[in-house]
Formats: structure tokens, sequence, C-alpha cells
């Protein structure tokens, strides 16, 4: 680098730090400009013989380092300054208190416990009205969400749910859906009344409740039919389940006004697959339950064929 163009650099060097100097608002500290000074000094220092002939490049180097500096050292020193605030307040706090001929420790600390106590109650009340209106949300959830006679999860739960299954990333390919329909239930209300019939589905919803694993749901879809979710089950344990059902209802009697109620279901099932929608994945299982009431009622049909 020539002499002169060594010249023009520095002297652009300090009319650059004289204008950054000029343009804080707060007094430059002589560590400043110290600091900045050195960093002059490495970049220069730094060098690369090459390129140190091209001015321009390492004023534009010079530039950057300084701009990365001052920035540092600028917000350092205001939060060094805030700081130093803070703790000067809080010097001439404690100085005032020392000068002040009345420190009344007892109605400090009396003060003190009353805003204690007053928080203590008001977290309190807080704490009552949040586990109120927790179990408000919770009832509302479970009135919206379940069937009012048989108190299992209703249709509109089926279809949030599916909805939700549907959309995952991930299909649940090991889910199987079950539609059960109570046989000639039209029968049992013609016969023994609408609250015989209630007392049927009652019946029936407690004892798939009985029967059915955490994880799986059961829902009621229609006036005399349920909608069963069981998760992660092969296809023959699904099969076995669903004749379990079949069996225990056509052997599990109920006893109305001294009558014995014959009540059997069919069901229809059907397995997750690819690409399944809420409506098709419920309309295989609803064409499987038409087989089963084709076939004679009181059965399983299952759409699910080995292997698959
Ligand atoms: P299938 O074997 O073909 O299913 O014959 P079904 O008689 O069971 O079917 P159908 O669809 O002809 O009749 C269903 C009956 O279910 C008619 C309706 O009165 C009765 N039902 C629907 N919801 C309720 C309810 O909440 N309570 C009572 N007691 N009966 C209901
Ligand atoms: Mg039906
Ligand atoms: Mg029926």
């Amino acid at each position: 680098m020539k002499k002169n163009e060594l010249t023009s650099l520095v002297d652009k060097m300090c009319k650059r730090l004289l204008v950054v100097i000029e343009e804080q608002d707060d007094e430059t500290t002589l560590e400043q400009v110290s600091s900045y000074l050195n960093e002059s000094a490495r970049v220069i220092a730094n060098l690369n013989e090459d390129k140190a002939t091209n001015v321009a490049y390492t004023e534009a180097l010079f530039h950057n380092a300084y701009e990365d500096i001052a920035k540092q050292s600028i917000s350092s020193y205001k939060d060094t300054n805030d700081k130093m605030k803070k703790l000067s307040k809080l010097h001439e706090k404690t100085l005032e208190e020392c000068y002040s001929e009345q420190i009344d420790l007892e109605s400090i600390t009396s003060k003190f416990n009353e805003i204690q106590n007053h928080m203590t109650d008001e977290v309190n009340k807080a704490n009552k009205v949040i586990s109120k209106l927790t179990s408000q949300v919770k009832h509302l959830e479970e009135k919206t969400n379940l069937d009012a006679l048989t108190r299992v999860f209703n249709r509109r739960a089926l279809s949030s749910y599916l909805d939700n299954i549907c959309s995952n990333k991930k299909p649940p390919f090991n889910m199987h859906l079950l539609i059960l329909d109570i046989d000639d239930f039209k029968k049992v209300n013609d016969t023994y009344g609408h609250i015989a019939g209630d007392k049927v589905l009652i019946f029936i919803a407690n004892v798939l409740k009985k029967t059915l694993r955490d994880g799986d749901k059961i829902f009621r879809y229609g006036g005399e039919e349920f909608v069963i979710v069981l998760n992660r089950i092969d296809n023959d344990r699904c099969i076995k389940i669903s004749n379990r059902f079949i069996k225990l209802i056509r052997e599990n009697k109920l006893i109305y006004k001294q009558d014995k109620l014959n009540v059997t279901i069919s069901v229809g099932s059907t397995k997750f697959i690819q690409d399944d929608s809420p409506d098709s994945f419920i309309e295989r299982a609803d064409k499987a339950l038409y087989k089963a009431k084709a076939n004679g009622k009181d059965q399983l049909y299952t759409e699910i064929k080995d292997g698959i």
C-alpha cells in the first residue's frame, strides 16, 4: 500500500470516528474510543497484502468491523447505564430511609403482612373460580358429547372423533369400526312399550361398556344403533370381540315386569384403510351390517378379509 493511500485511509478512519462520537446521545467513553482504535489496528494488521492495495476494500473491511464494535459497545454501555441509574436510585432511597428520623419497623411489617394476606385471599378466590369454571367446562363437554339416555358418547362425538382420526398424518391401520343394531327392536317397543325399549338400550350400552378396554370407544349412532371403535387390535381379536358382544347380549336376559326380554344384535365390522374419510369408513361397516341382517340377524358380518 502506498504512503498516500495509507494516509487517506487513516484520515477517513479518524473522520468516521469523530462523526460517530458526535452522533452518540450520551457521552462517548474513553473505553469505546480505545476499543475502536484497537479494532482498527487489528484490521490493518490483518490486511492481506494483495487486497491491501485496494483501498476501497480496506475501508469497507474497517467500516464493517467498526460498526459491529460500535453496536456492541453502545448496547453494553446503555445496559450498564441503566443498571447504574437503578442502583443509584436504590442507593438514594436507602440513604433517605437511613436519614429519616422515624423508622417504624412495626407498622411497615404489619402493612406488609396486610398486603400479603390480601394477596393470599385474592389467589384463593381466583383458585376457587378457576376450579368452578373447570368443572363447568367439563360438565358442558360431557353434556354435548354424551347421549342422555345411555350415557355413552353421542353421534356428534363420533363425528369429531373420526374427523380427527382421518385427518391424522399417521393413519390408524389397526383401527376397527363396528356398527351394532338391535334386531327387531320395533317389536320390543310394540310389545312392551317405549319405556321397556329404553331399558333395553341402557342395558345394551352397559354390557358394551363393561366389555370394552380403555382406549376403545362406544357411541350411540342412531335410535337403536351403536358404533364401537376398537383400537390397536388385529383382525382375529376384532372378530372374537364382536362375537362375544353378540353372545353376551343373546344370553344376558333382561327382566322387565317379570317378563324375560329376548334381545339380539347384528354387527357389521370393517377396518380402517388408507385415505378413509369418516363417511367411507362408516359406510363399509354399514354395508356389512346390512349383510349380517340379510344373512339372518343375531350375527357378525365382517368386511375384513384374511391377511388385509
Ligand atoms: P331390524 O332388525 O331390521 O333392525 O329391525 P328393527 O325393528 O330393529 O328396526 P326398525 O328400523 O324397523 O325399527 C327401529 C325401532 O327403534 C323403531 C324405533 O321406535 C325404535 N327406537 C329408536 N330410538 C329409540 C329410543 O330411543 N327408544 C326406544 N324405546 N325406541 C327407539
Ligand atoms: Mg336400525
Ligand atoms: Mg334394529
